[in-house]
């Protein structure tokens, strides 16, 4: 099949594609912004491509640009990482057109999910539960009003092609909500290109919790667990935890399966991620599915021993899976923390020149960065710049060895969450496993 894979990322997942793709024995081409031409994921490619200046509508979203770099290095396939092209369904299908392996599911896939009502819809015929959605095309017209009666306040305006955790509103009274339904919809349309809202119950401090999924091109999906992502700022993950302190095996098992069903209701072949939320008495609803590889993967691979990225490109060769379901056995207890250039408290992006770099390491500890000593942490991206795993043979330990682990981190020249991580690693909430979607907001107020 592909021998050369063009990486369409940046930073530390573009790296981790690069490491995956060497262990396969396929070569791999970088490319970056001029803002990045010293990166190490430029570095340890085997051929790099410069695509354009730092703003990353003409760099690393520029379609032209990326399938220009493949063409003159005879790249024959794409992997698009997490963000950026990732889950553009466009790009997916332009790859595919000039003969390049899109590594991720087929583009009808990434569409039927994209929008997230239909997306909605969609699984909610194959049996998945979700909560009601409300489409608002115009006003609030009287039967609107009568069905957000019916659902009942709080509620969440939502954008349909929405990401990132951003423009959502919550609205808790009728009155506000055609002021509330323009300030999303303007916001909406700036940062999705489309004002398409709709109208869900707001669940009050849920869990966030989500279940990894591994397709195939012959038909075969299997889940991989949970990840509890519930420690969120501006409704954006920080830090991620496999398995969920909450979740009993019966839970579990409903939302694996409920997982594959939605994966298969949509034909994916690729690895990708159900998210649901879950309240107090673990009903669980589904959200979305990013139809990707995610930010979080790192932990799901502790605690199963399988390597999603490359049996994500297995799959996409069209290999079968490796793994039935009966295969994935769960060992031990993993945690993700992101560690952001940003202000621990306000959370403040803060670029600029990293001093003095120096990883923590031993055994159970795992980073993936781009990041060293002198390296400039440029403004005009994600302010991820490492992410900090650990695996322990249970959760108690795996804190202590985070715990550790942050500690041994040392990054002098921008402000970075570290301190915020070491002071949840003792946090009393955290250290029980009860947290919520609004523990961080709650404390840090
Ligand atoms: P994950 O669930 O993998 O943590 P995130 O929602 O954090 O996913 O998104 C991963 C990356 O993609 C982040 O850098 C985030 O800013 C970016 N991202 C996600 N969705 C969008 C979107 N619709 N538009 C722009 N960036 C997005
Ligand atoms: P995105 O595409 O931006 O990631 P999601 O639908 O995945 O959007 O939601 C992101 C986060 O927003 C969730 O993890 C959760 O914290 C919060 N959220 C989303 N929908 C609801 C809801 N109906 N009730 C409560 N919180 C929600
Ligand atoms: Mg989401």
């Amino acid at each position: 099949m592909f021998k050369k894979v063009l990486i369409a990322n940046r930073g530390e997942i573009s790296l981790r594609v690069n490491r995956a793709c060497h262990e396969l024995g396929l070569k791999t081409v970088a490319v970056y912004s001029t803002a990045d031409k010293d990166s190490l994921h430029v570095k340890f490619a085997d051929e790099s491509v410069c695509i354009g200046p730092p703003s990353p509508k003409e760099s690393y979203l520029n379609m032209q640009a990326i399938l220009a770099a493949a063409e003159v290095t005879g790249a024959d396939a794409v992997h698009p990482g997490y963000g950026f092209l990732s889950e553009n369904a466009e790009f997916a299908k332009i790859c595919e057109a000039s003969n390049l392996t899109f590594i991720g599911p087929s583009y009808e896939a990434i569409g039927s999910m994209g929008h997230k009502i239909r997306a909605k819809e969609k699984v909610e015929s194959a049996g998945v539960p979700t909560l009601t959605s409300i489409k608002v095309k115009g006003e609030v017209t009287p039967e609107i009003r009568k069905q957000v009666e019916k659902v009942g306040f709080p509620i969440l305006i939502k954008a349909a092609m929405g990401g990132g955790g951003r423009g959502m509103k919550i609205v808790r009274r009728i009155e506000d909500l055609a002021g509330q339904l323009d300030v999303a919809r303007s916001e909406a349309k700036n940062a999705f290109s489309s004002d398409e809202v709709y109208i869900e119950k707001y669940l009050e401090n849920p869990k966030h919790i989500e279940i990894q999924v591994l397709g195939d091109k012959h038909g075969n999906v299997i889940h991989l667990g949970e990840r509890d992502c519930s420690i969120q700022r501006r409704h954006q993950k920080l830090l991620e935890e496999a398995p969920s302190p909450v979740l009993n095996e019966e839970v579990r098992m409903k939302m694996g399966l409920v997982a594959v069903a939605a994966a298969k209701a949509v034909g994916y072949s690729s690895a990708g991620t159900v998210e649901f939320i879950v309240d107090k008495n673990l009903n669980f609803y589904f959200l979305e599915m990013n139809t990707r590889i995610q930010v979080e993967h790192p932990i799901t691979e502790m605690i199963t021993g399988v390597d999603l990225v490359r049996e994500q490109i297995r799959s996409a060769m069209g290999e079968k899976l490796r793994y039935q379901q009966k295969d994935i056995q769960f060992r031990g207890h993993s945690i993700e923390c992101r560690i952001t250039a940003e202000d621990p408290r306000t959370f403040a992006p803060n670029p600029g020149q990293i001093k003095l770099f120096h990883p923590p390491m031993g055994f159970g500890v795992r980073l993936e960065s781009t990041a060293c000593s002198d390296y400039f942490v440029p403004p005009f991206y994600d302010s991820m710049i490492a992410k900090l795993i650990v695996h322990d043979e249970n959760r108690k330990m795996a804190i202590m060895k985070m715990h550790g682990a942050l500690k041994e981190f040392v990054i002098h020249g921008v402000k970075t969450t570290i301190p915020l991580h070491i002071d949840i690693m003792t946090h009393p909430e955290f250290l029980d496993g009860r947290y919520d979607t609004g523990f961080l907001t709650r404390w840090l107020a």
